[in-house]
């Protein structure tokens, strides 16, 4: 099909199926790379579209496509969704009862279905590879294609068996898709799984009606209900790291006279089905959850997308955040922090086998040092992700709307913090130093006759957690580093050429968390 016959034909059955004029970004090129009948690996954000991609040239070839996908969740909206087109597809996982899977494999030796979805494990296995070699497969498509990559946040060891599909399918298009995926990540995938000179599309990873904030967490309850007093009756979703957060912080909004739903991987099935359900039918405008929502969940209008607590990496922040907002109207993405998060993390991460704990420990850290960056959000996600953003978003995050202002004395203060912490012989963490800085009649303080150093007092003017703040932004540009074991406070060497005028730090002062007691929802 020559180049131009190809695109209209694309237009016509997108039009015809979902009822869409036009392309998404990269989309056409996505489809043109399918319908050639080469490898390719498509990068795109949540919410880009991915799904069409491979949807619609499914429409336009002879056999039947495979797409492997990792949740079973996932698979069956998609199919319902497919179905509601007039599109015949079905999957095969777990969740299916015997007489369902062969009533699906009848179907697909009579050629009756143009797309099947499988889970990983399912199409691996030997019966399955052998039908897939006598029908007419058209392409394959590994959706979530990082978790083949060990370098990825999501790692499945059954995805490592995708390796083969190369030598059984020579002949057959493989496509990757993903949102999520640093250059290493992408280079691996491609490795992995064995394609052959694939057509690299990325999509831009800026997402400009997304506003994004930080803040240090002080009264969870307090500055979640001011975010969400912003947006009364639109829809948003609080993510927590625990099943308990979720439960705790669901009760209080509840308490507190908003309507909201947990949702987690404990509940009952029936229970968080119906939770899920009701967001998604606008029932309800709250949901607080785990992290366990939200993969191939696809509600257009979520207004806010608030994280009560530090995800574990950007890949997951990128991820969550970004179901804001996907019709494209403006959507505000809020992340609370506490210096405890990263504890929590830690020992999560630390049950993780060696080769991937490292990647996970310094994924962390990139995520707290997105907490203390000091230009445009915008352009600190986009650059993780190996983009560059030609200007400022301006008024897209707090840093460019000028939420936190610059220090002007930041050395001076930060040579204050690093002096206490040299006389405090390096051996105590951040809240008591920052008591010692404040000056407090702290009783530890006192006993240790800490009243007594020099440093005692150097910041009086400041709040605890101000000073609290400065020593984790101390942190995160490695002047300083806490120990494993009991989180004491070491000065770096870069800390000593602070101490000593060679080096060179800007501090940020900042937003102060309201305190205020919220007043019922009238
Ligand atoms: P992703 O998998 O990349 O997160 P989806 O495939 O779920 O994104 O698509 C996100 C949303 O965009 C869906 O509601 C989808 O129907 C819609 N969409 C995709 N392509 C188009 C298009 N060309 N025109 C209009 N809407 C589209």
């Amino acid at each position: 099909m020559a180049k131009t016959g190809m695109e209209d034909a694309l237009l016509d059955i997108i039009h015809e199926f979902w009822g869409y004029t036009e392309f998404r970004p990269l989309q056409q090129e996505a489809m043109t790379a399918v319908l050639e009948g080469r490898d390719s690996l498509v990068v795109l954000p949540t919410g880009g579209g991915k799904s069409l991609c491979y949807q619609a040239p499914a429409l336009c070839v002879d056999g039947m496509a495979v797409v492997v996908s990792p949740l079973i969740s996932l698979m069956k909206d998609q199919v319902d969704a497919l179905r509601v087109c007039g599109i015949s597809a079905a999957y095969l996982n777990s969740s299916l009862e015997q007489e369902e899977s062969r009533h699906v494999l009848r179907e697909v030796r009579a050629g009756n279905i143009k797309l099947l979805y499988v889970a990983p494990e399912r199409l691996m296995l030997e019966g399955m590879l052998s039908m897939l070699a006598e029908i007419k497969l058209a392409f394959i498509v590994i959706d979530e294609a990082h978790c083949v990559s060990m370098w990825g946040h999501d790692f499945r060891p059954h995805y490592r068996e995708l390796q083969e599909l190369k030598n059984i399918f020579p002949k057959c298009g493989i496509h990757a898709y993903t949102a999520t995926a640093t250059e290493q990540v992408r280079s691996d995938i491609a490795v992995q799984l064995g394609l052959n000179s694939p057509e690299l599309l990325v999509g831009s990873f800026d997402r400009p009606n997304l506003t994004y904030s930080v803040a240090r967490r002080a009264d969870r309850l307090a500055q979640v209900c001011e975010v969400l007093d912003r947006h009364p009756n639109e829809p948003g979703v609080i993510y927590c790291i625990s099943r308990a957060d979720v439960e705790s912080l669901s009760e209080s909004l509840n308490n507190a006279g908003y309507e909201s739903r947990p949702y987690h991987a404990g509940l009952p099935d029936e229970e968080r089905a119906a939770n899920q359900e009701d967001f998604i039918q606008d029932r309800v405008d709250i949901i607080v959850a785990t992290i366990a929502f939200g993969m191939g969940i696809d509600k257009p209008n979520v207004r806010y997308v608030i994280h009560a607590g530090l995800p574990k990496s950007l890949e997951n922040y990128q991820q969550e955040s970004g179901r804001a907002g996907r019709d494209g109207l403006e959507a505000e993405c809020v992340l609370f922090y506490s210096e405890q998060d990263t504890v929590i993390w830690k020992l999560i991460l630390e049950d993780q086998p060696d080769e991937s704990k490292a990647t996970a420990f310094q994924s962390l850290q990139a995520m707290q040092n997105y907490c203390h960056a000091f230009d445009c959000r915008h352009r600190y996600l986009m650059q993780h992700f190996g983009q560059d953003l030609e200007q400022d978003c301006e008024t897209g995050c707090d840093l460019c709307r000028g939420d936190f202002q610059k220090v002007d004395d930041s050395v001076e203060i930060g040579q204050k913090i690093l002096s206490s912490i040299f006389r405090q012989d390096q051996n105590y963490g951040a809240a008591y130093t920052a008591a010692v800085l404040k000056g407090s009649k702290d009783k530890k303080v006192l006993a240790n006759n800490h009243d007594q150093l020099s440093t005692y007092g150097l910041l009086k003017n400041e709040s605890l957690s101000t000073i609290r703040n400065w020593l984790s932004q101390l942190v995160s540009q490695n002047f300083v580093t806490k120990t494993a074991e009991y989180q004491q406070l070491r000065i770096t060497n870069s800390g000593w050429q602070l101490l000593r005028g060679e080096a060179t730090l800007q501090l940020m002062r900042p937003a102060q968390a309201s305190k205020s007691e919220k007043t019922k929802r009238a």
